[in-house]
């Protein structure tokens, strides 16, 4: 379990760097207001996390994020009893939380998590907005502002079924892609703090690899593999063992594509 926010109570205090693709500032906004539950859609490291971030500043809700795992239960999410003492107390899971206080819960990679727990997030999407806690016999109503974000990435695709279609359908859907290379440059310098040059040719390099993806590289490299790769270039590491380091070491072991990673590297710097 994981909560990125240190106090999952209070909104994020500092406009978290967020460069929009088109309107999904405006649509998210208003599918807030309307109470609407949103999905987004996109490949691993394109900012959706970041997205979600931006709006729960913007918005001047808390945020509670749930990075979500096979291992991951319904219980895990909504609560347990726990023994201290000789007391018997019940405590809240950040589900729970986030309905108390009308916090914005994201719901990292939602698939991955087993089925129980996706049965769970059936009853927040729709207008009722309840939970029944059947182990405290409790039914906890959502407090104003509170919002339910699921993310997934379609690319595995095995993982979709698990997704039931009458829930699906509550969703308001945003579909993610990787910036266009004048965004994601700009994304580099401001978050990997390099300068434009150097970006540019980090975005270059990624759109050569990206289509590797279709010749069995499992996933295709992100922003966040190319900040990376910016952050370590600001720091002094030399530009070629950057790339190496975040880019094709982190997204392979395979030694074939290893290689053709190496030489679309040693091409670009
Ligand atoms: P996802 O949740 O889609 O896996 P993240 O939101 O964690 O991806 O994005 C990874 C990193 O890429 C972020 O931490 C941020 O540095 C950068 N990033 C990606 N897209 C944007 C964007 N549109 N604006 C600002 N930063 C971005």
């Amino acid at each position: 379990m994981e909560l990125t926010s240190a106090d999952p109570l209070l909104p994020p205090a500092q406009e978290p760097f967020y460069l929009p693709h088109a309107d999904e500032v405006d649509v998210f906004t208003e599918c807030h207001r309307n109470r609407l539950p949103v999905m987004l859609k996109g490949p691993t490291g394109c900012g959706k996390t970041r997205f979600v971030e931006h709006m729960a500043w913007r918005l001047g809700r808390p945020l509670v994020t749930v990075a979500c795992h096979e291992d991951l239960t319904a219980n895990d999410l909504l609560g347990r009893y726990l023994i201290l003492g000789d007391e018997t107390v019940w405590q809240d899971g950040p589900l729970t939380r986030a309905l108390r206080v009308g916090a914005i819960l994201y719901l990292d990679e939602v698939v991955e998590a087993r089925q129980d727990t996706t049965v769970v997030i059936h009853p927040l999407s729709d207008h009722r907005r309840t939970l029944s806690l059947e182990k405290t016999g409790e039914t906890v109503v959502a407090a104003p502002g509170f919002q339910l974000v699921i993310s997934y990435n379609p690319a595995y695709q095995q993982a979709l079924k698990d997704l039931k279609p009458s829930t699906r359908q509550r969703f308001a859907s945003l579909t993610f892609d990787f910036p266009d290379r004048e965004r994601e440059a700009a994304i580099l310098m401001s978050e990997g703090g390099v300068a434009r040059d150097c970006a540019v040719t980090l975005v270059e390099l990624a759109a050569r690899m990206r289509p590797l993806r279709e010749r069995g590289l499992p996933e295709a490299p992100g922003t966040r593999t190319l900040v990376a790769a910016a952050r370590l270039i600001a720091s002094g590491i030399p530009q070629r063992r950057a790339c190496e380091v975040a880019i094709a070491d982190a997204l392979t072991d395979d030694p074939l594509l290893l290689g053709t990673l190496g030489d679309l590297i040693a091409g670009s710097f």
